[in-house]
């Protein structure tokens, strides 16, 4: 019989049993992690599907990881004496194509180092989740989305080709280079946002753009957070074509400043939007900021056009929102979309459940593309007062979602945290054909079993 340790004969990438470190039975979101059988650190294909090969041989169940920053508890075991397979190790740019402009990376590049590789040679990979240390495998396997998604979309939109490990060991390489295919069934697609319970992908080819030449940023203060959602639908509705809205209240924003050091460029009102608008031509851009004055002069306390500086010290405090809370709060973080025209409503009636049950509720999020994410805030609340309301909240909360026409999750993953709401959301005949996809994979549930569905 196969041993790992000749799967894997370098000491510093297998850890067994009681030699797993801790970090990997740590998370903000799931508590009580049941331990492993041993966690593997592949460099190569092969190794991975060596590594899947012993699985089954012991029939170990297999979790795949890339950086663990999942906040759905996707990456995190529950069954006990399951195989991580960590692919952080296969991190490596492997080729730039400029004929084609796509880049093949491997799972464990982090989307901050592409984002820096490609922009140093003139190109643009769009998604831009606020977790610049996220592996672009997890990317795939969540569908993330990110700051970006209003004007360019998401993770799926610029994945032009993946290759897979399966469950029963075999490779299938998904997609291609080609932009267009009317050819089979688009089983790529389905791999995207899987979380890691199809396949795990050992390689990616991602599609990039010409990086804009030009761009700005803007800051907007509205004294109310039903002022700034009003403002959002003006803008998106205007022509300005923003790259990126994002709205927060100035409650979740206090604690990314706290982190940071440094106070956001508006220090009035209760809500602000972030905006970037980018293109290629100066006076487009010019005309286009103009819209958003205009927007700005009817509804807002302040508007600033943000310098160079500015705007990547604004922007870096939006992308902190989330360690800042972690750092000094307590709460439970949601993802919930909305179609845009729905999304003022929605935060609404996330104010009128703050009332209804007692329970802090503040809001930040991608306003631009209707995903929001609703933070409960546990407060001073006692367990026995936090978990009765919390769960009356979220019931509430996800029955509005569903009547607005929208979705339990935008960009995070159901995982198991969202799960129930995945459940009672999903239509019974769209479930029993998922389940049916899982099992023609993984008939033995062998690949990150009870997430998900
Ligand atoms: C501060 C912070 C900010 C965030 N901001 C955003 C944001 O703006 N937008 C957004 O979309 N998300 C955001 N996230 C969530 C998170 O970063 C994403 O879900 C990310 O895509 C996860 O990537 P990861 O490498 O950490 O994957 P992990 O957390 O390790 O895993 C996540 C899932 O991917 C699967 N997986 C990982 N690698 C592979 C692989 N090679 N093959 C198959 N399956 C795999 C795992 O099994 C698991 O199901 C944020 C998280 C944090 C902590």
């Amino acid at each position: 019989m196969t041993q790992l340790t000749t799967i894997i004969p370098d000491k510093l990438r297998l850890f067994i049993g009681d030699d797993v470190p801790q970090n990997y039975y740590e998370d903000t979101y799931v508590k009580h992690i049941k331990p492993v059988y041993a966690v593997a650190l592949p460099v190569t294909h092969e190794e991975v599907q060596a590594l899947v090969q012993f699985a089954i041989e012991e029939d170990l169940k297999i979790l795949a990881r890339g950086a663990g920053t999942g906040v759905a508890g996707a990456q995190v075991p529950i069954e006990g004496n399951e195989l991580i397979i960590d692919l952080n190790q296969m991190n490596r740019i492997l080729e730039l194509d400029e004929e084609t402009l796509t880049l093949s990376v491997e799972p464990g590049a982090l989307v901050g180092d592409i984002h820096n590789y490609v922009e140093s040679k003139g190109y643009f990979y769009p998604p831009d989740p606020a977790s610049k240390h996220s592996t672009i495998g997890g990317n795939v396997a969540t569908n993330a989305g990110g700051l970006r998604a209003v004007k360019y979309g998401t993770t799926r939109d610029y994945i032009r080709e993946m290759t897979v490990v399966l469950p029963s060991g075999e490779e299938m390489t998904l997609g291609s280079k080609n932009i267009k295919s009317s050819s089979g069934y688009d089983m790529k697609d389905l791999f995207i946002g899987s979380e890691g319970t199809l396949g795990i992908t050992t390689e990616i080819k991602l599609k990039l753009i010409p990086l804009p030449k030009a761009s700005v940023s803007i800051l907007l203060a509205f004294d109310t957070v039903q002022e700034a959602t009003d403002a959002t639908l003006a803008i998106l509705t205007s022509g300005a074509d923003p790259s990126g809205v994002e709205l927060f209240e100035r409650q979740a924003l206090r604690y990314a400043e706290q982190n940071l050091g440094y106070p956001l460029k508006s220090q009035v009102g209760d809500a602000y939007l972030l905006m970037t608008l980018d293109g290629n031509d100066q006076s487009d851009l010019t005309v286009r900021a103009g819209l958003i004055e205009k927007i700005a002069k009817e509804t807002a306390l302040e508007s600033h056009v943000l310098t160079k500086e500015e705007a990547l010290k604004n922007w870096a405090l939006r992308d902190n929102i989330l360690l800042g809370l972690t750092v000094f709060t307590e709460f439970e973080l949601l993802d919930e979309v909305v179609p845009i025209n729905k999304f003022a409503e929605l935060i609404e009636a996330t104010k009128q459940m703050q009332e209804k049950h007692g329970l802090n509720v503040l809001n930040f999020g991608h306003a631009g593309d209707g995903n929001v994410h609703t933070l409960l805030m546990k407060d001073d609340l006692s367990e026995d007062e936090w978990t009765n309301r919390r769960a009356a909240l979220l019931k509430d909360l996800y029955q509005k979602v569903a009547d607005l026409g929208g979705l339990p999750s935008a960009e995070h993953g159901i995982g198991i945290v969202k799960k129930e709401y995945m459940e009672s959301m999903t239509a019974d005949v769209n479930l029993k054909y998922m389940r049916a996809i899982k099992q023609v994979f993984d008939p033995d549930n062998r690949l990150n079993p009870g997430k998900v569905f």
